[in-house]
């Protein structure tokens, strides 16, 4: 069965509900074709990116499937503590009209606390190996007969060295169960540990053709070496993103960055495996809730997060492999959206560049740092943009009436008002005062900056063009 409907699986009315709720009509690929397998009991190999709807295509079947008996029915493994949190959330909007308990294991929380929580039946546990596996030695978790065992990003469990665990884990798990093995990519070691693992499983595949998404613009700008931090700011205030992603090769960098991107003033929050967990919460929920809008994280503490809305992807390096790429270029342009990604290069980094094109099969632009000018005047323009007050138009005029200035504000002020005729649209007086004041000190500081930021751009000739023609 293909389908086109939700309600052509022969779901529970109060799943159905639930699908509603969250907004999906249509099922995706992965969907249409994993549900009618799950639903039939069949073990299965799914290889599919995120960001295809694979958590939903575990968990609508998982809740049709819930007899809440009293026990742990459904246990899905993942790799971090923030995908277990992702999907246990997940499961439970889907859930909602069944009235279930889910609940999140991972390492950093109090052990003692989990206990207490499992002792209220969840039907369904999500959980990372370590703690799970630490739970099931010391036999804390009571009525444990999960039916439907769900492991998650598992070449991402293998490269983070959790394999081992994984095994062990299913040596506590009951011998008449279903299991789901989902990755995105199959390495050997993988194909071998669904084979100690799984039963005449069926295999899906989404198509590579999907890895990279059309709704991504990439591009990639070329810096040398050390002018990363400037690079990214400039095209921050250039491009204005409502949220973004700075991914960093490592922690420190993280760390770094995201202190140098709070002193230029942008809400920022970084996300990796050094800090602790209620730190690492609190910069997701941040970010989700638009508290921050720009988290700089490594690879894997934020693979397979799902926010919505990330507007623009910057890789402050390049990745270490096509692989990484797609992953990191794939936390933008998500559910129809469209989304940038952007990768700084520095001259000798083309040829892995082009390795990376080549694998995508995408032909990157290759864009030209934006001046401290174009992206300050970015910036104003923005902030006019957006300022929503009343009689905006009163107050330029009468704005006009006190002051015989032209300068840089007022101008400013007079083309957005232009370009935004018939709409509600101006600063308010305080804001223009700010302006004012601000454009003073900065006229100043882009005086001064001049020479300091010049090397970005060695000439005024537009540097664009496309890494297969060699230009640079
Ligand atoms: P995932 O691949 O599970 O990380 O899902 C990516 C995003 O797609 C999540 O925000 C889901 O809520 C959303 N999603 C999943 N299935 C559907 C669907 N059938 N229609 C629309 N959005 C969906």
């Amino acid at each position: 069965m293909n389908s086109n409907d939700f309600n052509s699986f022969g779901l529970k009315q109060s799943v159905i509900k639930g699908i509603k709720e969250m907004g999906f009509v249509t099922p995706s690929p992965i969907q249409a074709q994993a549900i009618p397998i799950i639903l039939e009991g069949h073990d299965l190999t799914a290889q599919a990116q995120t960001g295809t709807g694979k958590t939903a295509a575990f968990a609508i079947p998982i809740l049709h499937s819930l007899e809440k008996n009293g026990s742990v029915e459904a246990l899905v493994i993942t790799p971090t503590r923030e995908l277990a949190m992702q999907i246990s959330d997940e499961i439970f909007k889907l859930g909602k009209f069944l009235k279930i308990r889910t609940m999140c294991v991972y390492g950093g929380q109090s052990i003692r606390r989990q206990c207490e929580l499992l002792e209220s039946k969840p039907q369904v546990l999500v959980a990372t190996p370590g703690r799970l596996l630490d739970h099931l030695k010391n036999e804390r978790i009571s009525n444990f007969s999960p039916k439907i065992v769900v492991l998650d990003e598992s070449d991402e469990m293998l490269d983070m060295g959790f394999l081992d665990d994984v095994e062990e884990i299913f040596s506590y798990l009951p011998e008449a169960r279903q299991t789901l093995l989902f990755s995105a990519t199959m390495p050997h070691q993988i194909k071998r540990l669904a084979q100690k693992i799984l039963r005449f499983p069926k295999q899906i595949k989404i198509a590579s053709s999907n890895i990279t998404n059309e709704d991504i613009t990439q591009k990639c700008y070329v810096v040398n070496e050390g002018h990363r931090d400037e690079a990214i700011i400039r095209l921050l205030d250039m491009l204005c993103p409502v949220k973004s992603i700075v991914f960093t090769s490592t922690k420190r960098e993280a760390d770094a960055l995201s202190h140098r991107l709070s002193q230029a003033r942008y809400k920022t929050g970084a996300l990796h495996g050094d800090m602790d967990q209620r730190a690492r919460m609190d910069s997701v929920r941040a970010f989700k809730s638009g508290k921050i809008s720009v988290l700089v994280a490594t690879d894997v503490a934020a693979r397979g997060l799902d926010i919505s809305d990330v507007s623009h992807v910057f890789n402050y390096h390049i990745p270490l492999n096509p692989e990484s790429y797609v992953h990191r270029i794939g936390r933008t342009g998500r559910a129809g959206k469209k989304g940038v990604a952007i990768t700084l290069i520095t001259p000798l980094e083309f040829k892995e560049i082009k390795k990376i094109q080549e694998e995508v099969k995408y032909s990157l632009e290759i864009e030209e740092i934006p001046s401290y000018e174009e992206s300050h005047n970015q910036i104003v323009q923005k902030i006019l943009q957006t300022r929503i007050v009343d009689d905006a138009m009163g107050i330029y005029t009468d704005l006009m009436d006190k002051s015989d200035e032209t300068n840089g504000v007022l101008k400013l002020i007079s083309f957005v008002l232009q370009n935004q005729a018939g709409q509600k649209i101006g600063p308010s007086q305080q804001e223009i005062n700010r302006l004012k004041k601000e454009e003073q000190r900065d006229k100043r500081g882009l005086e001064q900056s001049k020479s300091q930021y010049s090397y970005f751009r060695p000439s005024r000739r537009k540097n664009t063009g496309r890494l297969s023609s060699g230009r640079r």
